[in-house]
């Protein structure tokens, strides 16, 4: 079935289309308000990502003013006889070249709207009575940051679900999905969405929602940018807390450490005393880590001896890390209910670290670690990562195979675990999951330095143990999915998305019939496809 879709798909593909030829010339003359660049200094930053490892030139990148010049770009693609690849391109968090358009045009879809040359205004939020909840409409390239500082300051609210780090676009994080430690309880940032306005590959506006061109809304949702440009999200917000306790304990076992996990985001519907409003943790293989660059938690100038808690000389630590969220009205109640949480928990005596800080601070805590990292040079650096959800069945055998054996005792870099529930995410949404109830991210967050003398951070020591992690699952039969996947082959896309692969042939077909979108995933070998070379004539 997968395969006749496919061959549709093809054959439709190489039917020529009649339309205008474009031209450079004509190109720079597209009827746009912001502007359409050719200089060597737009493209350069377009050209590569955070992982630093890809390149990927475009030929022009167009900062947009609105989503009409995203939609008159789309469309002068799909109407050309030779369509030319065009991506959205958020802040260019990706790690593989993702938001890239090599020969084609990049759409800087975050860049400060002076670039653009127009004062693009911001909607208040504004209160549903059908959902009984305040939501906000954003921009598709706002930063995450930017919603949240907009929002608090017009009525002390925020969004519900979030990622770890907020320097994100809104539209690159629901392309993927958007995940963190609220995800148990509020699901994905992509099932906190309500509605979207979206730049099909025929260069269409479409308003989309559960109600509305459900399709799309579901397809654009964890869809890696294949079926549309998001311009406008509607993202549901809550009355924003003031202040988080912020708590994490040590673990030496690791069936202890993900039993208790696992029974914390099983209190997902417990009323909001008796459940916490954040659950992640990560691994510590050795001394360093416990203090590595997520980690601003631990004072420097009182860190934490992993030995001291029988980690170290072979022992692996595990760290559980919780949250309350609480204001003026439930600051009497935090110690107490805090208390009553941890006491059903079975971590090493002794090892419990708290602190408190506004709520603001707690969401933009990983930003704090990128300035201390820009300022020693070790923020743009090549990084390699690789992130898996692991189904729950199968997390003991990553233990086994992977933090006590792959990585050795060394891992460059921080590598967060934490469980989800299956449940609160949308199986019609584009997004791939694991198939059991709970699931966990497992995400190795590291940074390759070729110049520290040290031939365990090398970019081809990391590189290699990524693969030779995707190999100990493979041969372990463990049923893992790649988050913000990259895939070299047709048939390792297909296995990623399993029984979604037809679904999303099928949105493909009907939303970019010309493959014009999103070409720097990789997942259509569009290089075999009559593209055109518009600019380079
Ligand atoms: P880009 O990298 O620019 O784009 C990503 C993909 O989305 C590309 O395919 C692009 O074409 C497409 N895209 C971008 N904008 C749009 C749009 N408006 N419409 C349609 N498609 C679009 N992720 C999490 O889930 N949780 C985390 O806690 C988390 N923490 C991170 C911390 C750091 C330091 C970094 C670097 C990344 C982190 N990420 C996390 C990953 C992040 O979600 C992805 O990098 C994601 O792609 C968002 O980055 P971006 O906005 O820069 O998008």
């Amino acid at each position: 079935m997968a395969h006749r879709v496919f061959l549709v798909f093809v054959i439709c593909r190489l039917i020529p289309t009649v339309g205008l030829t474009l031209q450079p010339a004509e190109l720079l003359r597209l009827d746009v308000q912001g502007q359409l660049r050719l200089d060597p200094s737009d493209i350069a930053p377009a050209s590569t990502d955070f992982g630093g490892t890809t390149r990927a030139e475009p030929l022009a990148v167009l900062h947009p003013a609105s989503a009409g010049d995203v939609a008159t770009l789309v469309r002068a693609s799909y109407l050309s006889p030779r369509p030319f690849p065009i991506s959205a391109r958020g802040h260019g968090h990706s790690i593989n070249g993702q938001a890239g358009a090599q020969h084609g045009v990049v759409i800087e879809m975050s860049q400060d709207v002076v670039l653009a040359g127009v004062n693009r205004a911001r909607a208040r939020p504004e209160y549903s009575s059908s959902r009984d909840e305040y939501y906000v409409d954003v921009w598709g390239g706002e930063l995450w940051i930017n919603v949240l500082k907009w929002t608090l300051a017009n009525g002390g609210l925020a969004p519900k679900s979030w990622t770890d780090y907020l320097y994100l676009s809104v539209g690159g994080t629901l392309s993927n999905a958007g995940i963190s430690g609220q995800a148990f309880n509020h699901g994905p940032q992509i099932s906190n969405v309500h509605e979207l306005d979206v730049v099909t590959g025929k260069g269409e506006l479409v308003t989309c929602s559960e109600e509305h061109n459900t399709e799309l809304f579901h397809g654009v949702l964890g869809g890696l940018g294949q079926f549309g440009i998001i311009t406008r999200a509607r993202i549901a917000l809550e009355p924003a807390p003031q202040r988080v306790r912020w708590i994490r304990v040590l673990y030496s076992n690791f069936t202890a450490f993900t039993k208790d996990q696992e029974h914390l985001i099983s209190l997902h519907s417990a009323p909001e005393r008796q459940r916490f409003d954040y659950v992640e943790g990560f691994v510590i293989v050795d001394e360093g880590l416990i203090n590595n660059w997520r980690s601003s938690f631990f004072s420097p100038s009182n860190p934490v001896k992993i030995s001291s808690f029988g980690g170290a000389n072979g022992g692996v630590l595990y760290c559980l890390e919780m949250t309350k969220n609480y204001d003026d009205t439930t600051a009497h109640s935090i110690d107490q209910d805090v208390e009553a949480l941890l006491k059903m928990l079975d971590f090493i005596p002794a090892s419990v670290f708290t602190t408190d800080l506004p709520y603001v601070d707690f969401l933009d805590r990983v930003h704090k670690a990128e300035l201390k990292l820009r300022a020693k040079g070790l923020w743009d650096v090549p990084h390699p990562w690789l992130n898996l959800f692991v189904p729950a069945s199968s997390i003991a055998d990553l233990d086994r195979g992977v933090f006590r054996g792959i990585l050795g005792n060394k891992t460059s870099g921080p590598i967060l675990i934490y469980p989800m529930n299956k449940h609160k995410w949308d199986d019609r949404s584009s997004a791939v999951t694991p198939e059991e109830d709970v699931f966990y991210l497992v995400a190795f967050l590291r940074s390759a330095l070729d110049d520290a003398g040290e031939p365990s951070k090398t970019l081809e020591h990391l590189s290699r143990d990524n693969q030779q992690i995707l190999q100990f699952c493979r041969e372990a039969g463990i049923e893992t999915r790649q988050y913000l996947p990259h895939h070299e082959t047709q048939s390792d896309w297909q296995k990623h998305f399993g029984h979604k692969w037809d679904r999303f042939l099928r949105r493909k077909a009907k939303f970019d019939p010309k493959f014009i979108l999103g070409t720097g995933q990789g997942i259509f070998q569009t290089s075999a496809l009559p593209y055109s070379s518009v600019f380079s004539s």
